[in-house]
């Protein structure tokens, strides 16, 4: 589907859903079926990754955010935040195919990986391949090695 497709499909799940709860509001059904609002919130969440893909390759497209309904609008700018951010990790942090070590800042872990970056389990530093000066200077500083 394309860009303007999904937008108007996410849209008209949200109008449907907000006509279904006003029916069902005054109805018997106690549990108010809402798999159309969280139909609507992935789309405006797959759309928030792909325009950030994009917008990653070309820096000079610009693409506003496509919907005035808050809930869709929230969803869609928190999915493209999130693929920025990755993005811009893996850029700063490219993976090695042959493998490489990554190091904890704090001295809590070594890690072989073909990743380019990790979370430290013990601590939650960010592990990359730069931090081993920072990683011994930290086992040096706790005494463990000379
Ligand atoms: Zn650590």
């Amino acid at each position: 589907m394309d860009r303007y497709a999904l937008i108007v499909e996410a849209m008209v799940l949200m109008a449907r859903q907000t006509i279904r709860d006003v029916i069902f509001r005054d109805g018997p059904e106690t549990e108010q079926p809402d798999e159309m609002y969280w139909q609507a919130l992935s789309i405006a969440n797959t759309l928030g990754e792909r325009d950030a893909k994009a917008q990653f390759v070309d820096p000079t497209l610009s693409l506003r955010v496509p919907f005035s309904d808050p809930d869709l609008a929230r969803q869609y700018e928190y999915a493209h935040n999130m693929v920025l951010d990755e993005l811009a990790m893996d850029a700063c942090h490219p993976g090695n195919s042959s493998g490489h070590v990554l190091y904890c800042p704090k001295g809590c872990n070594v890690l072989h990986t073909t990743l380019g970056y990790s979370e430290c389990g013990a601590c939650g530093a960010l592990m990359t391949s730069g931090n081993e000066d920072q990683f011994y200077d930290a086992l040096i500083a706790a005494g463990q090695c000379a």
